[in-house]
């Protein structure tokens, strides 16, 4: 009687797996950036709530080096889909604007939605006297992570105060988790960082290192926006890191949540449905998203054409999309 139990417990088990399959289970691997910064978190909840919701689709999130990486990734398909800058993301699209997309235009790549902005970060210690973008010719400066797209915006922001990162004394390509350890060894004296307000590797070094944060403001914003359509101008809040008492002028580009045409309508809608069908589950996987997200913002200023399942979910939403 028991080993038949047994037998009929392994039969319902198999039964479940093999209905799971035939249903066409989905396996998402979502990729993200470093584990101090925000796309992590948001990716891992989002993983979490595909998961939890019976939505049919298994997901996982990695971390990496950030934006580029995760086009390079989606294109050889090592990642199914990624959150990414924007204006990235447009540049993987269009095969411009990075010497890693040159002449690699992925036409496959689709949008899912925008998420939330990304202001440039650029913290200073405050022994280095660094005031303006302009000081930071010939100090140490964290420019991001190997594959961010955090050096993007410090190269394009950079460029609009005259300077290169050859002007700089030395350029430290690291992660925000080595940045932090560098920025308290007094080995970096800046450090740049395009993330959601809040991150942890900022929130962590205003903590425990006394520190500015670099406007970019003036002429020099204004030229920029001029030039990379993809940029708005976005104050920090006073008071969101220890220590900053004032609000700072810095640009933003918008994180957003990508994919290629290699996953089916169904597999996405149901990613869709999963993750963005319960507003108030997504606003509680961060500030970011709570503070900002939108389903009309989520289908505005996209980078890649929506993929098809995101159409028909947010046709659902009302939303007028194609
Ligand atoms: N925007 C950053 C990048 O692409 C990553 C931000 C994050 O990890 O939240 O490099």
């Amino acid at each position: 009687m028991k080993k038949n139990t047994r037998q009929l417990t392994a039969v319902l088990v198999l039964g479940t797996a093999a209905a799971a399959l035939a249903q066409g289970t989905t396996f998402l691997t979502i990729g993200s950036g470093s584990t101090t910064g925000v796309y992590f978190p948001v990716a891992t909840g989002m993983a979490k709530m595909l998961n939890d919701t019976g939505s049919g689709v298994r997901a996982n999130a990695r971390s990496t080096g950030g934006s580029v990486f995760n086009m390079g990734a989606i294109a050889s398909g090592e990642l199914d889909a990624a959150v990414a800058q924007n204006d990235v993301v447009y540049y993987a699209y269009k095969g411009t604007g990075l010497q890693a997309f040159q002449g690699k235009a992925n036409s496959k790549l689709r949008t899912m939605a925008v998420l939330y902005p990304e202001v440039l970060h650029i913290v200073a210690r405050k022994d280095s006297g660094i005031k303006t973008v302009a000081d930071l010719k010939g100090k140490r400066v964290v420019i991001g992570d190997l594959g961010s797209g955090t050096e993007l915006t410090a190269k394009q922001v950079m460029e609009a105060y005259g300077l290169g990162f050859d002007d700089l004394g030395q350029a430290l390509r690291v992660s925000p988790a080595q940045g932090i350890s560098l920025m308290q060894d007094k080995r970096a004296d800046a450090l740049f960082f395009t993330v959601g307000v809040g991150a942890s590797a900022i929130a962590q070094i205003a903590q425990t290192v006394d520190v500015s944060m670099v406007p970019v403001s003036g002429n020099q914003a204004s030229s920029l926006l001029k030039k990379y359509p993809f940029y708005v101008r976005y104050n920090i809040p006073a008071k969101s890191y220890k220590g900053i008492g004032a609000t700072v002028p810095s640009v933003a580009v918008q994180a957003t949540l990508v994919t290629s045409t290699a996953m089916s309508e169904d597999a996405i809608y149901r990613a869709m449905k999963g993750i963005f069908d319960n507003e108030a589950d997504l606003k509680a996987i961060h500030p970011s998203l709570a503070t900002n997200f939108s389903y009309a913002k989520a289908v505005t200023g996209l980078p890649a054409p929506l993929h098809p399942g995101a159409v028909k979910f947010f046709k659902e939403k009302g939303l007028n999309v194609k």
